[in-house]
C-alpha cells in the first residue's frame, strides 16, 4: 500500500467502534459503519497483504467440479451494489466484467459441463456450449466452457484509495494494534487515548496473534501470483486451466495462484515461481516476461466457512475473518450480517458464527 503522511493526533477520542485491520473484511465493516452513521477508527499495520495481492475475481462456480460455491450467487448480489457505492464514493472504477473460459481436459469434462449447466443455481452463469475457437497462444485440445456474469475487483487500487479516504476523514491509524494494551472496562474499551464502545477484529492471518480469538481453527493457505507481460496474448477473458491467466489490461496478466499449507511467511519464493512458470507453460504458448511476483496468506477456516461473532466473555469484542479464497464475494455479506448482529441483535447464521467451534 502507498505511504501517506498525514499527522493526526488521536487524543481523548470517543468512538462507537475500533476496527483492527483494513483488508477486504475491515473495509467492508468500515463501510457498514459509515453507511449507518457510526463513528469509528481503523488500525492498520501492513503486517498482512492478502487483500492487496488477490486476483480479485468473483465467480459462483467451483471450476474443478462444476458445482455451486456456498451461497455464491446470493453473495454476489450483495457485493456488486456494495462495490458500486464505493466507486461512486471514491470516484473511480474498480469493478470489471471478466468472463471466464474454463479449458476442458477431456470429452468427459465437456459432458459434465452440460450436466452442470442445467442446475438452477448455475444457469445464470454457465453457457451450455463448447467453444472450439482456437485463440492465439492458448493451448486447448477440447475447447472451453464459458462463464458469464463473473468479474474482478481491483482490490489493490480500491484499498489504497479507501485508505486515503479514511486518512482524510481522520479515521485511520497506521500502526499496530497491541492487544496487550487494551483496557477492558465495564461498558467500553480504553486503548491508549481512545475510548470505544465496541471493537471488531478483521486481522486476516494476523488472528494468530490475537489473544481473544486465536483459538479459532484458522489454517494459513499461502498463495503466490505472477504478473506477466504477454503482448501476443490478446484476450479479455480469464483462462482457467492448470493456472488462471487473468487480463489486467495493456498486455499485463495475473497468473496464479499456488496453494501452500506449510509456509506461514508472506514472501514470494523461488519454489512458488517455478511452479507457476511450469503450469503457465502448459496453458499458453506465446512469449511472456515476468514483471512481478506477489504472495499473501489466505485466512482459511478448516470447514471452509467464514468467521463472525462475539467473544464469549467480552460481548463487545467481535471478529470478522476466515474469508478464505473468496474475500471479494463474502466480505460485504458477512459485514452486513455482523453489523445487524451487533447493533440489532439479529442472529448469525450457524454456518458463519464462531459459536460453531465452542460447542461440545
Ligand atoms: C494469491 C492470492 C490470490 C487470491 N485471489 C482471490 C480472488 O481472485 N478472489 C477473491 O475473492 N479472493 C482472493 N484471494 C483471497 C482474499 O485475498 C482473502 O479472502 C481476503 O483478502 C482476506 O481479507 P481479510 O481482510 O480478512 O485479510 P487481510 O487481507 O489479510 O487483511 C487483514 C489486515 O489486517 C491487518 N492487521 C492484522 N493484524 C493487525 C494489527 N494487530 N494491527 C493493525 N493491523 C493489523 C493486516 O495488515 C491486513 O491489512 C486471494 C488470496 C491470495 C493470497
Amino acid at each position: 500500500m502507498q505511504e501517506f503522511f498525514i499527522l493526526i493526533i488521536f487524543k481523548n477520542m470517543h468512538v462507537d467502534y475500533i476496527i483492527v485491520g483494513l483488508g477486504l473484511a475491515g473495509m467492508a465493516f468500515s463501510e457498514e459503519l459509515r453507511r449507518n452513521n457510526k463513528s469509528f477508527l481503523v488500525f492498520e499495520d501492513k503486517s498482512q497483504n492478502s487483500s492487496l495481492v488477490a486476483g480479485g475475481m468473483y465467480n459462483p462456480v467451483i471450476l474443478k467440479r462444476f458445482t455451486a460455491v456456498w451461497n455464491g450467487a446470493i453473495q454476489i448480489d450483495v457485493a456488486l451494489p456494495f462495490y458500486n457505492i464505493l466507486e461512486k464514493l471514491l470516484n473511480k472504477e474498480y469493478h470489471y466484467n471478466v468472463p471466464i473460459y474454463r479449458v476442458f481436459k477431456s470429452i468427459e469434462e465437456q459432458n459434465n459441463w452440460f450436466v452442470a449447466c442445467d442446475k438452477p443455481l448455475l444457469k445464470k452463469y454457465m453457457i451450455p456450449e463448447v467453444n472450439h475457437y482456437k485463440y492465439k497462444g492458448i493451448i486447448s485440445d477440447f475447447g472451453f466452457g464459458e462463464l458469464k456474469n463473473t468479474g474482478r475487483i481491483d482490490t489493490k487500487t480500491l484499498l489504497n484509495d479507501y485508505q486515503y479516504f479514511l486518512l482524510e476523514q481522520q479515521q485511520l491509524i497506521q500502526e499496530q494494534f497491541e492487544h496487550a494494551k487494551l483496557n477492558i472496562k465495564k461498558d467500553c474499551f480504553e486503548y491508549k487515548d481512545i475510548v470505544s464502545k465496541k471493537i471488531v477484529f478483521c486481522e486476516g492471518f494476523g488472528l494468530k496473534k490475537n489473544p481473544f480469538f486465536n483459538t479459532l481453527p484458522m489454517q494459513e493457505v499461502k498463495g503466490e501470483l505472477l504478473v506477466i507481460k504477454a503482448p501476443e496474448l490478446k484476450i479479455d477473458f480469464l483462462i482457467k486451466a492448470a493456472v488462471s491467466v487473468m487480463p489486467l489490461g495493456n498486455d499485463f496478466y495475473k497468473v496464479g495462484a499456488t496453494f501452500n499449507w506449510k509456509d506461514k511467511t508472506k514472501n514470494p519464493t523461488l519454489e512458488g515461481k517455478e511452479e507457476l512458470v511450469e503450469k503457465l507453460n502448459s496453458v499458453i504458448s506465446v512469449p511472456y516476461e515476468i514483471v512481478d511476483h506477489l504472495a499473501g496468506i489466505r485466512p482459511t477456516i478448516k470447514d471452509r466457512r467464514p468467521l463472525a461473532g462475539k467473544h464469549q466473555e467480552f460481548k463487545n469484542l467481535a471478529i470478522l475473518n476466515g474469508l478464505g479464497t473468496r474475500g471479494v464475494m463474502i466480505a460485504p455479506t458477512l459485514a452486513k450480517q455482523l453489523y445487524n448482529h451487533l447493533e440489532n441483535g439479529e442472529l448469525l447464521n450457524e454456518e458463519v458464527s464462531i459459536t460453531r467451534f465452542s460447542k461440545a
